[in-house]
């Protein structure tokens, strides 16, 4: 037996979300259904704004409703330093340790063999131009994910950058191998910015 079609569509969205198996995405469904109408309403309201006013700054790559972002806006910013880093929820981390003042760039993900990921599928090209036209940029802080892939993509970008005489520098390792950015606590993450080291 199938429940019925809008509960099945339903369950067929919430797999399409990561992590979502369908046993989940069936407790979803039936929860969904249970929820007052207003708050069903405002749900769908907040999936369709996130989706129709966000998007990626075109010179950093974070996530913006306004363009450039609100951070390439900021004149006020420390215009020497730029932090490298995988992904938008990064830059997030950042601001919540709130000893950083400077600029971000976002990758949207690393290089991976595996994946098949190579450099012309990450936001480096327009890294590598901003640094160009750019001049103020003295130090670039690469953020990467201590994990194979951010040390590679790491290692990547600093001889990429290095030519240009521009001091690139990485993370210290307060941060444990393999952990991510955006899970890591304010004192950790203000730590290995203290601790970095050039490359
Ligand atoms: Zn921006």
């Amino acid at each position: 037996m199938q429940y019925p079609e809008p509960i099945e569509k339903l369950i067929e969205s919430y797999m399409r979300l990561p992590g979502i198996g369908n046993k989940n995405a069936t407790r979803l469904a039936f929860y969904t259904v249970d929820m007052d109408e207003e708050d069903v309403t405002k749900f769908a309201k907040a999936l369709i704004s996130a989706k129709r006013d966000l998007h990626y700054c075109q010179i950093c790559g974070n996530i913006t409703e306004d363009e450039p972002c609100e951070i390439c806006q900021d004149q006020t910013r420390d215009q020497h330093q730029l932090i490298v880093v995988e992904q938008p929820k990064d830059v997030m981390a950042f601001e919540k340790m709130n000893e950083y003042h400077g600029l971000y760039h976002v990758l949207h993900g690393v290089l991976s063999p595996t994946d098949g990921t190579t450099p012309d599928d990450l936001n480096i090209a327009s890294l590598l131009k901003r640094l160009q036209e750019h001049e103020e940029i003295t130090e670039v802080i690469l953020a990467t994910n201590a994990t194979t892939e951010g040390e590679a993509t790491a290692m990547y970008l600093s001889r990429l950058i290095k030519p240009a005489q521009i001091k690139v520098t990485r993370l210290a390792h307060g941060l444990a191998v393999g952990s991510d950015i955006e899970y890591a606590d304010e004192m950790t993450l203000a730590r290995a910015m203290q601790g970095r080291q050039e490359m």
